[in-house]
């Protein structure tokens, strides 16, 4: 096990808009930060640690593009940024500021933080190679990953590959789909944008609804209604996943009449909302019911103990944008600044 004597002023735990965001104004505010880019989740390891974003295709309400902009691209903007300002990235190979190139979208720089110590003075930092770091302050910017609906049959099938998957835009272009008949299971703002993303190259796309209503905003939700390649299944839940090594259809039950019915399909994605990324705070600082983190002053990035500071998808589940966690960054790294000088650390 390695451990590094250096006293970190600030770490950051995360690499989505709020923790480049946090990166950028700590190191412009020379603190040096160290951050922890995490490992891609769901999605190849081939693409860049950049969080939610990474799944995402267009953004078009991120201020600033007009013409709006890839996920992947903007998130390679921050990291740039980040690092012209002398932000050091942990990475399977050490700190190494191989910063993403937004064109071709190739980067190594990920390492996830494993373990945290909050009680401990400095607070202790520990890589998945069991590298220890030590900081004075820490910015927890996580993030929330997908959720799935628990069937045996869906997680078997998602793991191995047989056309079950929570990102339909990493997966939904694969040859395995096209001209398929899909569906995703949700009726929120993603549900709608992997329903249009894969209407692209399916020949049709189920919208599987809980309810009768959608959840999504009035303008995503009128994009699905308007899109021919879409036909909502309302009040409807999956109860079964079917297919031995690629999936052949679900087992739906109607909310209502509690009418059992099955639906042939060549492909299923979930978009049924995200959990925290907190597993590994747990018993560390304050979390709410949902397991976000809960911040001592809502206005503020600060928790319960002082020195650890929340920010983006991980503290809010009510927001959830990209703007909204890239400004929460920027306040992390502003109160993580002050706390410092009020502890006599420059
Ligand atoms: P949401 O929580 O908004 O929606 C989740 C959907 O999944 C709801 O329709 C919910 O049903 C349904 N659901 C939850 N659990 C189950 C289950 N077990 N079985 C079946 N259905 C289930 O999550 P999203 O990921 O869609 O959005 C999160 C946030 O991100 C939102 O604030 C959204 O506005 C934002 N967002 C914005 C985008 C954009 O502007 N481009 C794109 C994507 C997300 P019910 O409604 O009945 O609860």
């Amino acid at each position: 096990m390695a451990t590094n004597d250096n006293v970190e002023k600030v770490i950051i735990v995360g690499s989505g808009p709020a923790g480049w965001t946090a990166a950028i104004y700590a190191a412009r505010a020379n603190l040096s930060p160290l951050l922890f880019a995490g490992r891609p989740k769901t999605i190849p390891s081939t693409v860049l640690p950049g969080g939610q974003l990474m799944l995402t295709t267009e953004v078009e309400n991120y201020p600033g593009f007009p013409e709006g902009v890839t996920g992947p691209k903007l998130m390679a903007y921050f990291e740039q940024q980040a690092v012209r300002f002398d932000t050091r990235i942990v990475t399977d190979k050490g700190l190494n500021p191989d910063v993403s190139n937004p064109d071709d979208g190739h980067s190594y720089s990920y390492h996830d933080c494993k373990r945290v110590d909050l009680s401990q003075t400095p607070c202790l930092v520990v890589g998945e190679d069991d590298t220890e770091y030590r900081a004075h302050s820490v910015i927890i910017a996580t993030g929330a990953t997908a959720n799935w609906m628990g069937l045996e049959n869906e997680k078997r099938l998602a793991m191995s590959g047989g056309g079950v998957s929570a990102c339909a835009v990493c997966d939904g272009a694969l040859p395995a789909f096209r001209d398929k008949e899909l569906a995703v299971v949700g009726g929120g703002d993603s549900a709608v944008e992997e329903a249009s993303y894969l209407a692209k190259f399916a020949s049709k796309v189920y919208m599987i609804v809980r309810r009768d209503e959608l959840r999504a905003s009035k303008i995503m939700a009128q994009r699905a209604v308007d899109n021919p390649k879409i036909e909502f299944l309302w009040n409807k839940v999956v109860t079964d996943v079917l297919g031995k090594d690629m999936i052949t259809g679900v087992t739906l039950k109607d909310t209502k009449t509690d009418e059992v019915s099955e639906q042939s399909l060549g492909g299923l994605f979930m978009a049924i909302g995200h959990t925290p990324a907190t597993g590994f705070l747990e018993g560390q600082l304050t979390l709410d019911q949902k397991k976000y983190i809960k911040l001592a002053d809502p206005y503020r990035s600060t928790t319960s103990i002082d020195g650890v500071f929340g920010a983006g998808d991980c503290v809010d589940s009510v927001y959830r944008q990209a703007i909204t966690a890239a400004g929460m960054g920027c306040k992390a790294a502003i109160d993580a600044e002050r706390y410092l000088a009020d502890k006599g650390i420059e």
